[in-house]
C-alpha cells in the first residue's frame, strides 16, 4: 500500500508498495483511512526524535520502529476480526482513539512481556497516562498516513458521517485532547477560562470550552493570524506582545474577567515558562491552572506560595481515552460544536504520494500559514 514511513530521525519516506497492516489478533479490525491529521508530535518526532520510537521494538506491541505514521485518522472498516465487537459493521465509518497502552498487551501474545502486570496507570484506569504509552502511528503500530491501518476493537468511535463530514472527523482525535483537558479541570458551566496560545491545541480548547458552556473565555495569543481566528470562534483575544512585564499582563487580563478578580480556569497550550507564571497568576481565589501543553525537558522557576496562598491548583492533562471520542462525537450531534468552525481549521488537504513535501515540509517551513494539514489516500495524486 502507499505510505509515509518514519525510518529515523529527519528520515521520512513515501513507499508505494508499504506492506498492507493484516488482522493478527481476533478482536482486531481493519480501516481503510479516509483522512490523517499531521499533528505537531509527529513533526517533533521527525525533527527532534526519537522521542516515541527510542527503542528498537515497541514495549507493547513488540512492532519494530520503522513504521508508517499518523495518528490523527478516520476512516471506514473493511474488516472485522471473527471476535470483534459485533456492533461494528462493515463500511462502518470510524474514528480511531490511537492509544497504546498495557491494556493492549492481550493483542500481542506473543510479544516477550506479554503476560507482564499492567503499571500503576493502567491498573487504576487512567490508561491515557500509561508507563508505556504510545500510538498507532506513533511507535505503537502502523498509522494513518497510508491505505490501511489495523487497530484494536477498543480503539474505535463510529460517528455519523450525515452528520459530520467525513474530513471533519479527522480532527475528532485533537478535539478529544481539548474534551479531556476540560474534564480533568472539572470546568463547571459558566465558569471563566483563559486559555494561553492560539495553535492547533489551543483553538480546539477554545470549542471544548464553549461546547461545556463555559462563561467568558479569554485567548491569549501573540501571533496575530492566529487571534484572528480565536475571534472568528466568538471569544475575546489578548495581545501579551502589549505589555512590558509579565505582572502589568496578568493584571489586564484579570480585569478581562467580570468581577475583576481573574479566571476560574487556565489551559496552558503554549508550553513556555510564561505561559506557566501567566496560567498561575491570572487566576482567582482556587483557580485551576491545567497543562496541555507537551514541553522540554527544561525545569521552569516558580513560587510555590503563588499556589498556597490563593489555594489555586494545577494540573496535567494527558492526551484522551476513548470516552473522550464518544463524548467529542455526542458533542456534534448536540450541535454543541459548530462544523464550519472545526472546518476553518483545516488548512491543506494532501494527497498521501506528496504528504511529506506539501504536508511536514509545508507544516515546517510556513508555520504561520497554517492549523491542520490533513493527509488523504483517498485523493488522487
Ligand atoms: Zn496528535
Ligand atoms: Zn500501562
Amino acid at each position: 500500500m502507499r505510505a509515509i514511513v518514519l525510518h529515523g530521525v529527519k528520515d521520512l519516506k513515501f513507499h508505494s508498495d508499504y506492506p498492507e497492516p493484516q488482522l493478527q489478533s481476533p478482536t482486531d479490525v481493519k480501516i481503510k483511512v479516509d483522512y490523517c491529521g499531521i499533528c505537531g508530535s509527529d513533526l517533533h518526532e521527525y525533527l527532534d526524535g526519537p522521542i516515541f520510537f527510542k527503542n528498537k521494538r515497541n514495549e507493547i506491541s513488540n512492532k519494530e520502529n520503522i513504521q508508517c505514521m499518523g495518528h490523527e485518522m478516520c476512516g471506514e472498516i473493511v474488516e472485522l476480526g471473527a471476535k470483534a465487537n459485533p456492533e461494528y459493521k462493515i463500511g462502518q465509518k470510524v474514528v480511531v482513539a490511537p492509544t497504546g497502552t498495557c491494556l493492549d498487551r492481550p493483542r500481542f501474545p506473543d510479544a516477550p512481556n506479554a503476560n507482564k502486570q499492567p503499571c500503576n496507570a493502567c491498573s487504576e484506569g487512567s490508561y491515557n497516562a500509561c508507563d508505556y504509552i504510545g500510538f498507532t502511528g506513533l511507535g505503537f503500530e502502523d498509522g494513518g498516513f497510508g491505505d490501511y491501518c489495523v487497530v484494536g476493537d477498543n480503539h474505535i468511535v463510529p460517528y455519523p458521517s450525515s452528520v459530520i463530514p467525513v474530513d471533519v472527523a479527522a480532527l475528532i482525535e485533537p478535539l478529544a485532547v481539548a474534551w479531556h483537558a476540560v474534564r480533568v479541570a472539572k470546568l463547571k458551566e459558566g465558569e471563566s477560562a483563559l486559555v494561553l496560545g492560539a495553535g492547533p491545541i489551543g483553538l480546539v480548547m477554545i470549542l471544548a470550552l464553549k461546547a461545556h458552556k463555559a462563561g467568558n473565555i479569554v485567548v491569549s495569543e501573540p501571533a496575530a493570524g492566529r487571534r484572528q481566528l480565536a475571534e472568528s470562534f466568538g471569544v475575546q483575544t489578548f495581545d501579551p506582545t502589549n505589555y512590558k512585564s509579565t505582572d502589568q499582563a496578568v493584571t489586564a487580563l484579570k480585569k478581562l474577567t467580570n468581577d475583576g478578580f481573574g479566571f476560574h480556569h487556565s489551559f496552558d497550550c503554549s508550553g513556555i515558562p510564561i505561559s506557566f507564571e501567566v496560567s498561575l497568576k491570572a487566576l482567582r481565589t482556587t483557580g485551576v491552572a491545567t497543562n496541555v501543553a507537551i514541553w522540554p525537558e527544561k525545569p521552569v522557576d516558580y513560587f510555590p506560595m503563588e499556589i498556597t496562598l490563593h489555594e489555586r491548583t494545577i494540573n496535567g492533562s494527558m492526551c484522551h481515552t476513548r470516552e473522550d471520542f464518544v463524548n467529542v462525537v455526542k458533542a456534534f450531534e448536540a450541535k454543541l460544536v459548530d462544523i464550519d468552525q472545526v472546518r476553518t481549521l483545516i488548512t491543506g488537504i494532501v494527497p498521501v504520494e506528496e504528504g511529506i513535501e506539501k504536508g511536514f515540509n509545508e507544516l515546517i517551513n510556513h508555520k504561520e500559514k497554517h492549523i491542520k494539514i490533513l493527509v488523504s489516500p483517498r485523493h488522487a495524486n
